[in-house]
């Protein structure tokens, strides 16, 4: 049987980026992904990495800043270029009450190092001249990052093996042997594999991933659908987004909150049409993509003839307090679980190095417990 310092469930950004420093650190470190690499949501996503729209809290305000810096110079130390550029942002404001949060929330991003404006509306009819801007009162802008998320996971993953990780695709993990409060084994369908540790980093698969080894996680998850359209004249400039994009969606069984940019090939990738559902799918509903496109064409009116090239859903996951998890599992010592940040992107680049020195029992340099499991010990309640 082959062994293995850590064995990783899930090749996503966050398995990845961690396989990349463990195994940069000398750990004997093995990735299984039941798909493609990135096939989960990682490869699937818009790209951006946002900086503005999160918790406000010092621990991710670091995370935003620090995560940019990183991406700045990540490519080289990657060996690979994924397209990584910075890109302005609108976050559409609709209503007073919007106005005066944004207002407030752009004085402490500002203050944190990461600046953002509340403009009027003749200011976005300014960047935006195609823009519908009819009963819109501005938008908050900031500058965020935008990278291509399928050359993303597999720059990390080739960065990975070249320090010697080996990485498996189409490699299902099924089952996991646990002795004494430890699992001692993973199996897939075609191998078994003795683990010194073992990280779950399986996205919204997570919950199914470690009640094999018999650990219940708080983690839910919606499934967002989203598409791609044929290349377009330059006629967006930034990404555009509703400024309570988050509020829009959560909670609720369905719902259609857009997002949008401009890639550098000149097509538009529009999200998202949200549902809230127990099943784990990739597919896309007739009512999720009309419903996209009414929203875009009453912003863009330019876009009523353009044609979808392709759409796809996945699902996101989250918590209750929609905080990560970032955790030892309290009943299996060497189970280790990461999942449901919300700034993915913008974070994972400094989020993975803290990772892998807590999987090598080291401390990182700030303190991770506001992501611990055992915020749930006393229970939890989902709204
Ligand atoms: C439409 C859409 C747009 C988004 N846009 C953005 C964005 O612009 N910026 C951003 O930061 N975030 C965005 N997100 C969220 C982002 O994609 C996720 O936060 C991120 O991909 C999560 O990465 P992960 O590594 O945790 O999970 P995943 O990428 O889902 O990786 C988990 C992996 O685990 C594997 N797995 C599951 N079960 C098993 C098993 N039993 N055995 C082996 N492997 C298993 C899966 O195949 C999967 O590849 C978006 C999400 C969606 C749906």
């Amino acid at each position: 049987m082959k062994k293995f310092d850590v064995i990783i469930i899930g090749g996503g950004f966050l398995g990845l980026s961690t396989a990349y420093h463990l195994s940069k650190a000398g750990v004997k470190t093995l990735v299984l992904d039941k798909g493609d690499l990135g096939g989960g949501t990682s490869a699937a996503c818009s790209g951006r990495a946002q900086v503005c729209e999160g918790h406000l809290d010092p621990l991710n305000l670091m995370l935003i800043k620090e995560g940019l810096k990183r991406h700045e110079t990540l490519e080289e130390e990657l060996e690979m270029s994924y397209e990584w550029h910075r890109f302005g942002l609108f976050l559409i404001i609709r209503t007073e009450e919007l106005w005066r949060r944004w207002q407030e929330r752009s004085e402490i991003l500002t203050k944190s190092g990461i600046p953002t404006e509340v403009v009027d509306r003749a200011a976005l009819q300014r960047a935006e001249p195609a823009m519908n801007t009819e009963g819109l009162l501005g938008a908050a802008y900031s500058v965020e990052g935008l990278l291509n998320p399928l050359l993303f996971t597999r720059a990390y993953a080739r960065a990975a093996e070249r320090y010697g990780a080996e990485i498996c695709s189409h490699a299902e993990v099924i089952g996991m042997e646990v002795q004494n409060g430890q699992v001692t084994t993973v199996r897939t369908a075609k191998e078994t594999y003795a683990a010194g540790a073992v990280a779950v980093m399986a996205g919204a698969w997570t919950p199914v991933v470690t009640r094999l080894a018999g650990v219940e996680v708080p983690v839910r998850h919606t499934h967002a659908e989203a598409l791609v359209t044929e290349p377009l004249p330059p006629v967006i400039h930034n990404t555009i987004e509703l400024s309570d994009f988050y509020e829009t969606i959560h909670g609720k069984q369905q719902a259609v909150a857009i997002g949008f940019g401009p890639e550098p090939n000149g097509t538009l990738v529009i999200t998202e049409a949200v549902t809230m559902t127990d099943r784990l799918h990739q597919g896309v509903s007739h009512w999720g993509l009309s419903n996209i496109a009414v929203e875009m064409i009453r912003l863009f009116p330019f876009l009523a003839k353009t044609r979808v090239v392709r759409s796809w859903g996945r699902p996101t996951s989250f918590t209750p307090d929609e905080e990560p998890i970032i955790s030892w599992a309290p009943q299996v010592r060497n189970l280790f679980i990461a999942t449901s940040m919300v700034e993915t992107i913008t974070a994972v680049p400094l989020v993975s190095e803290w990772m892998a020195l807590m999987m090598r029992r080291e401390t990182p340099p700030v303190d991770m417990d506001r992501y611990s499991l055992a915020r749930f010990a006393g229970g939890w309640s989902w709204h």
